[in-house]
């Protein structure tokens, strides 16, 4: 039974099939074509970035890594499955840690939660559980490389998973799931096209990766629940795809609140030669009796004074989104993001042809302008400068102090 209307045609555009622009050059040879549409993609970042009012700063994303035989194909080297753990990898690291000032006790990002999955042999099971700890998921990455990969995969045992514990996430949350898809099947013990129902509504936005070729499921998957779907070209366009995923998506018109109450608690550490504090167990040990026992102490939330061990954490007591002032700080080019500079091709522009981020000559088609300063900048410098800096270097020449001081 399938009554699920296929609405999105391609001209239509609901998602990139990058397989039907690919074209030969006289030389017959795709290189071209595909340098090009890299690049387009990382335009269209920033693009994407600038003038969203309003993104979901505090986000719980599953992971689901296919981990079925098909994961064994040497198309991507060394074969897809170590291919797609170091790009994980990566994509952890940049997921909790955006922003190169480095600072505090802990180091993840504002309010973000990642869990990871892997389905293979028709099971859906957690490498990782949500945790806003960057390094336990790294560690579980490193050490799946052993993995067996083996059988099919289970879209419906995989997502139905996620949604177990996503739907009790806070409705002001963003709720994600990004599917790394191998398979060209997937064996589900019952009817996805209902659990994709649920999916809708209970507000979990759905992305698909595939590694192989379009699969119709994915494709309404994504639709349905106002995720994306592309399928890849090759390893650079992988990571390109994967890095899509490390900034905030809009927030969802109807997500219960815009203002929510959050409760930043500093680390209190005794001194051990302090005989009257008392060792103590964090709420996070109540759950999971891997995390360290009694310990001195840890952040308190300032409403209820429970215990943890790490931020940020929603408190398991109160209720209060607990997170460290400095990660705030830290999201702040989310809010803000700089606008996209203006893409000018070098025949219409008439000034000198120097990057006034890197000082050397403008060589390629285009030249980027700010539209705030007016400064040019080559296209790797406009990259650098909205990935990575998140300021125009040329409006703080100008600008050394804010204009209303
Ligand atoms: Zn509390
Ligand atoms: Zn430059
Ligand atoms: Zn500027």
């Amino acid at each position: 039974m399938d009554d699920e209307p296929e609405r999105t045609k391609r001209w239509e555009g609901g998602y990139e099939r990058t397989w039907e622009v690919l074209k030969e050059d006289e030389s017959g040879s795709l290189k071209a074509t595909i340098e090009d549409i890299l690049f387009k993609a990382k335009r269209k970042r920033i693009f994407e970035h600038h003038g969203q009012v309003r993104l979901g700063m505090m986000r719980h994303l599953y992971i689901v890594v296919d981990g079925s035989r098909t994961m064994e194909d040497q198309d991507l080297k060394p074969n897809r499955l170590t291919c797609t753990l170091k790009l994980l990898e990566y994509f952890v690291e940049e997921y909790f840690d955006q922003n190169p000032i480095s600072q505090g006790p802990v180091n993840s990002n504002m309010a973000f939660w990642v869990g990871i999955i892997v389905t293979k042999g028709k099971r859906a099971e957690k490498l990782t559980e949500l945790s806003g700890n960057p390094r336990k998921h790294t560690a579980a990455l490193k050490k799946a490389v052993d993995m067996s990969c083996l059988g099919e995969p289970s879209l419906y045992n995989a997502l139905n998973l996620a949604t177990q514990t996503l739907k009790h996430m806070p409705g002001h949350t963003s709720r994600e799931v990004l599917v790394i898809f191998s398979s060209l099947t997937t064996c589900d013990p019952s009817n996805i096209y209902d659990l994709i129902k649920c999916l809708k509504a209970v507000k979990i936005r759905v992305s698909v990766i595939g590694l192989s070729a379009e699969v119709r499921v994915c494709t309404v998957l994504a639709r349905e629940t106002g995720g994306t779907y592309h399928v890849i070209l090759d390893e650079s366009h992988y990571k390109e795809l994967l890095m899509q995923h490390v900034s905030p998506p809009p927030a969802c018109s109807s997500s219960e609140s815009s203002l929510i109450r959050m409760g930043f608690p500093q680390h209190t550490i005794a001194s051990l030669s302090d005989h009257d504090a008392k060792p103590s167990f964090s709420m996070a040990h109540l759950e999971n009796s891997s995390e360290p026992g009694l310990t001195l102490g840890g952040y308190f939330c300032p409403q209820c004074r429970a215990k943890y061990c790490e931020l940020p954490v929603e408190c398991k007591v109160c209720g209060l989104t607990l997170v460290s002032a400095p990660h705030l700080a830290r999201s702040y080019h989310h809010l803000f993001p700089l606008d996209a500079f203006q893409e000018v091709p070098v025949e219409q522009y008439n000034g000198e042809r120097c990057c006034q981020g890197c000082q050397g000559e403008i060589k390629d088609q285009h030249v980027y302008i700010c539209n705030v300063c007016r400064s040019v900048f080559c296209v790797e410098c406009d990259l650098f400068t909205h990935d990575t800096l998140h300021c125009c270097p040329g409006c703080i020449h100008k600008h050394p102090v804010p204009p209303c001081l």
